[in-house]
């Protein structure tokens, strides 16, 4: 019998796959489809460094007015979805007033503080350096308000939490990134974050690394879970599978098979788009940079340049609206010479998110020797080496490496 059983084959699944293997473990990891193929394989390929703050709910009337009219690309919403969505949106309000917020990101801090060690350990592990660059990325300024806010804020991250960044007027961001056509008030550089050129290529070549270190790959439907003596099965397209404990890492998906297990927990999506284009025009992007005003990323990647849109707050089934990656589109044509569309639609992916901003990493509390790790919102790529150490550092028995409690399940009751 298999020892464990790892449901979810994204970023998240596999690394917590490797660690475990690493342990001593006999792994499965098990998905409905290749791994790597869903949120994992279209994100924004940002492992980030700097993100010690989670993206927290605006508080401010101005913006919250200008969401709700439907004003800015950066966030929008579906109404069919608000009466599902109403509950878990104002737990996400009430996380984010400003003195339960600060708790949070010092609770939260420490993971993103060891993000890049951690993937650096795998990366190089698993032989993929060629995917990755070590250049930081930017974001962009239209107007200088914007530009002198955000800049003392960093200074903050910089001071508290020893976040890299470089300030940029709009000549030396001219220098920096000569492929922008549009004269800016300036950039953020955040100098720490690696970004990854083919975050699918990323995840696969983790998944090779797992299978090098002895671990099996199946396919499966982890709603088949079901608890079997003091351990689990599921069904697989080769039988049934059993082993001694379960790690749940099923991203999105997370909420239905928990709520299979009778878990309520106050999981929701913030669903988000990309497209490729050709890389067109003399001049090359150097790194990612974020349209702060305009709400839209240009990523580039191997295989083209990749727009990333920001949150759409929908039903995870509810059929794609184009509107954010089209309006991005025109804004983004006039910063750089953007190539052909690389495929006729978009690609639709959904952020797992939780209303405290934070991920679920720990036990099942209603279940013995049953693990979740879901929930990583923004950050799951960011998180997922992390993550994968702390979970398989709890399943071992051994202390985990960063504090694991403001992450444990129990929060929700
Ligand atoms: C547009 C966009 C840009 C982003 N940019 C970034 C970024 O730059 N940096 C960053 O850190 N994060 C980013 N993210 C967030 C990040 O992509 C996610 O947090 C992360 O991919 C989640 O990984 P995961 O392994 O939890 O989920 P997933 O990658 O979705 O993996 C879940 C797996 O579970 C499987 N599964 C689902 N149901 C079942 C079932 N019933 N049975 C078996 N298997 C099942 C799926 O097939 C899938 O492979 C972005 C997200 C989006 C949408």
């Amino acid at each position: 019998m298999t020892d464990s059983i790892v449901l979810g084959a994204g970023i998240v699944g596999v690394c917590i796959a490797i660690h475990l293997q690493r342990r001593g473990r006999s792994v499965l990891l098990i998905d409905r489809r290749e791994p790597g193929r869903e949120t994992s394989y279209g994100n924004a390929g940002i492992i980030q460094r700097e993100a010690v703050r989670p993206r927290a709910f605006p508080r401010e009337a101005c913006e919250l007015w200008r969401i709700a009219t439907g004003r800015g690309l950066d966030a929008r919403y579906d109404m069919a979805a608000l009466p599902a969505l109403a509950s878990p949106l104002l737990q996400y309000w009430w996380h984010s007033a400003p003195a339960r917020y600060r708790r949070i990101v010092a609770e939260y801090a420490p993971l993103i503080r060891h993000s890049v060690a951690e993937h650096a350990d795998l990366i190089a592990a698993s032989g993929a350096d060629g995917l990755i660059e070590k250049s930081g990325f930017m974001l962009l300024f239209r107007s200088e308000a914007r530009r002198d806010r955000v800049f003392r804020e960093a200074e903050g991250d910089e001071r508290d939490y020893g976040v890299g960044i470089a300030r940029l007027d709009g000549a030396a961001l001219a220098r920096a990134e000569p492929a922008l056509r549009v004269p800016m008030a300036g950039a953020l550089h955040w100098t720490d974050p690696w970004t990854v050129r083919d975050p699918g290529g990323l995840t696969a070549a983790y998944v090779d690394l797992f299978r090098r270190l002895g671990g099996a790959v199946a396919t499966g439907d982890a709603l088949t879970l079901s608890p079997s003596g003091t351990g689990w099965t599921v069904r697989t397209s080769s039988g049934p599978a059993s082993a001694a404990e379960a790690v749940l890492a099923l991203g999105p998906w997370a909420r239905e098979a928990t709520r299979r297990l009778g878990y309520r927990l106050p999981l929701f999506v913030k669903r988000g788009y990309h497209r490729e284009y050709r890389h067109a025009g003399d001049a090359a992007l150097r790194r990612p940079v974020l349209d702060v005003e305009v709400g839209y990323l240009l990523a580039p990647m191997h295989r083209g340049i990749r727009l990333t849109t920001g949150a759409e707050f929908a039903r995870l089934d509810a059929p794609p609206n184009p509107a954010q990656v089209e309006g991005s589109e025109r804004f983004a044509r006039e910063l750089i010479d953007l190539g052909e569309r690389l495929d006729p639609e978009p690609w639709l992916g959904a952020r797992p998110a939780t209303p405290d901003m934070k991920p679920i990493i720990g036990p099942a509390p209603g279940h013995r020797n049953l693990w979740f790790a879901f929930g990583h919102a923004h950050h799951g790529l960011t998180l997922a080496a992390v993550t994968g150490r702390m979970l398989a550092e709890m399943i071992t028995g051994t202390t985990p490496f960063l504090d694991a409690r403001p992450f444990a399940a129990s929060r929700f009751g």
